[in-house]
């Protein structure tokens, strides 16, 4: 049986002063699967996911939540509610607070870009005992329990990483979108994160990301779909689209 479509996107478009960012037709994301979203720098992968999960607002377009809930220009509290998140890199005032002051953070909604460090005691106080266990428990699962006190700035790539897909569960998400997970690991660290990026998939999770890495792309995800200039201009399984030599010339060849 196909599987079902857990977020769907129809004519979503955003643009910066007269640059279409994205232009997105159609796009489904298929319930406990993995999907890549590839495609050159500025295709505008980013931008999508900041429309999809509440960080942007689009100028036109509407995306719903399992075919029924509508996300459309929703806010990203609203939209982690309904249980769609995506990571966001380890910022610098994000880096000076421990391993453990970024989990409970994230249970806040508020890692993203814009956040004030100022915030945080606020932001949690009330529901810190229960969000500290949760959060030391998803820390245990990434080997990271024994890092809680350390400040996250301190870790290596790989934990950093790690510790980004970590503050994105403690929302309890069925869609968790990842933005570039392997960017600046260690290769010897790439297979680990893989079986983490899976692991999540087998418990049930659906999980989008966003790489450039093409290794990491055919080995775990069961669908891709290729952005260039705001379009998606082709998807597929893995193989097919790997062997597309159009898409391979004009979208990935660069890479
Ligand atoms: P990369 O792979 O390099 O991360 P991407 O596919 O994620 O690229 P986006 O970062 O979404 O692409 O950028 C798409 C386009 O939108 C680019 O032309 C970029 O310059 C532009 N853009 C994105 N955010 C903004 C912004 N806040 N203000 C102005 N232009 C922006």
């Amino acid at each position: 049986a196909k599987p079902l479509p857990i977020l769907t996107a129809r004519n979503v478009t955003r643009s910066f002063g007269g640059i279409k960012a994205v232009d997105v037709e159609h796009v489904e994301f298929q319930k406990g699967a993995i999907t890549a979203l590839i495609g050159p720098n500025g295709a505008g992968k980013t931008t999508f996911f900041n429309l999809l999960t509440g960080f942007d607002k689009a100028d036109s377009g509407e995306w719903t939540f399992d075919r029924s809930v509508s996300l459309t220009n929703k806010s990203a509290a609203y939209v982690a509610r309904k249980g769609v998140v995506r990571t966001f890199q380890l910022t610098k005032a994000l880096s000076r607070l421990t391993v453990l002051d970024n989990m409970l953070l994230a249970a806040t909604g508020q890692t993203g870009e814009r956040f004030l460090p100022s915030l945080i005691k606020p932001l949690w106080r009330g529901q810190e005992k229960a969000n500290t266990e949760r959060a030391l428990e998803i820390l245990s699962r990434f080997k990271l329990d024994a890092k809680a006190a350390d400040f996250a700035g301190s870790l290596s790539g790989g934990q950093r990483k790690l510790l980004e897909m970590a503050r994105a569960l403690m929302t309890d998400p069925q869609v968790i979108m990842l933005d570039e997970p392997m960017a600046g690991v260690n290769p010897a660290l790439v297979q680990s994160l893989l079986g983490h990026i899976q692991a999540l998939r087998d418990e049930g999770m659906t999980v989008v990301f966003v790489e450039h890495d093409m290794h990491a792309v055919r080995h775990i995800s069961e669908w891709v779909v290729v952005m260039a200039e705001g379009r998606v201009v082709a998807e597929g399984p893995p193989e097919n689209i790997m062997e597309n030599q159009a898409v391979v010339d004009a979208y990935l060849g660069a890479r």
